[in-house]
């Protein structure tokens, strides 16, 4: 039993937290709002109505947070309550220099720290099955994997601070570019006269094969379970997916490397949230796409 706190109570970090606490671990949690703590309470964990109370007597902190600001701003006031030996934990999607900074910041505090992004969604946060990439020393990871396998089925050590959220990221950009690739094709397909099941039939067992066709079918029919037949309910929502984007574009811009697909990818992101289709599954932007055809 380890105790842990967890910061960041929302979409991702409430069932987390109440996974940690099926396996045993004491959770003290902390939000900005009181409607995520209240959730938190009455799934097991501890309430706290301050980060200073939550992180008290802590052997490991584990932040969930939007975006780098909130975690760097969290990770900086930690910097005065952790004592040294702490482990701290950032699960979060954030810009690789922020997960860099907050590194840097845990050194400082003189503590073990690790970047570790998820895949999996809310679906994987609920189940417990969660991917993590994550970046930081081999002595931080060998403290931490036990904690976060009792969140998530795979945990992947991706290398040096930082290496988790470069993973994160990189895996993201094939996603967008993937699954707008596979709408893409759907919409030639209908073009063409070809059924959905056709092309579905061909390509997942052929060279076109990806998860955006074969877990995550962006048309309703081949794949019962994918969004496409749920009225496009995410899932992984399109903000989220220009979130990731965007996040791959900054990295790319800094780094130098040469990303036209992700930039396109990006922008066609940028344009269906503009339109209002944020909260909608990513596979629904295959209606921009058959729009911008004129039908
Ligand atoms: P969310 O908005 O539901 O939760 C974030 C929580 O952080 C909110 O409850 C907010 O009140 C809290 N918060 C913000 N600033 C805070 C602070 N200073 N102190 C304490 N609490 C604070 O978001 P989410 O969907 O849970 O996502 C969290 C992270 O996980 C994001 O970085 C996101 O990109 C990533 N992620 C989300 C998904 C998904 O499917 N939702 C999947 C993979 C990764």
């Amino acid at each position: 039993m380890t105790k842990i706190a967890f910061v960041g109570l929302g979409n991702m970090g409430g069932p987390m937290a109440a996974n940690l606490v099926k396996a045993g671990h004491e959770v003290r949690g902390f939000d900005l709002s009181e409607a995520s703590v209240k959730a938190a309470v009455a799934a097991g964990i501890k309430g706290a109505g301050a980060l200073s109370e939550a992180v008290s007597d802590a052997e490991c902190v584990i932040t969930m947070l939007p975006k780098g600001q909130h975690v760097t701003a969290v990770w900086s006031d930690l910097t005065t309550l952790l004592p040294e030996g702490t482990l701290v934990i950032d699960c979060s999607t954030i810009d690789v220099e922020s997960a860099r900074k907050a590194h840097k910041l845990a050194e400082v505090m003189n503590c073990s720290a690790l970047d570790a992004p998820v895949s999996g969604g809310t679906g994987g946060a609920a189940a417990g099955t969660l991917t993590f990439m994550v970046g930081g020393t081999e002595k931080a990871f060998a403290m931490g994997k036990p904690i976060l396998e009792a969140m998530g089925r795979k945990i992947v050590h991706c290398g040096a601070p930082g290496a988790g959220q470069a993973a994160k990221i990189c895996n993201n950009m094939i996603l967008g570019i993937s699954m707008i690739g596979v709408c893409e094709a759907f919409g030639l397909a209908e073009k063409l006269g070809l059924s959905h099941q056709a092309l579905f039939d061909v390509a997942s067992t052929s060279s076109g094969q990806c998860w955006s066709l074969t877990t995550y079918c962006p048309v309703p029919g081949p794949v019962p379970t994918s969004p496409a037949n749920h009225d496009y309910k995410p899932g992984f929502a399109a903000a989220l997916m220009l979130k990731d984007l965007s996040l791959s574009q900054e990295a790319a811009r800094q780094t130098g490397a040469a990303t036209p697909l992700g930039h396109h990818a990006a922008e066609l992101y940028a344009e269906f949230e503009k339109a209002g289709h944020g909260g909608d599954d990513f596979s629904a932007i295959i209606h921009m796409l058959r729009e911008k055809a004129g039908g």
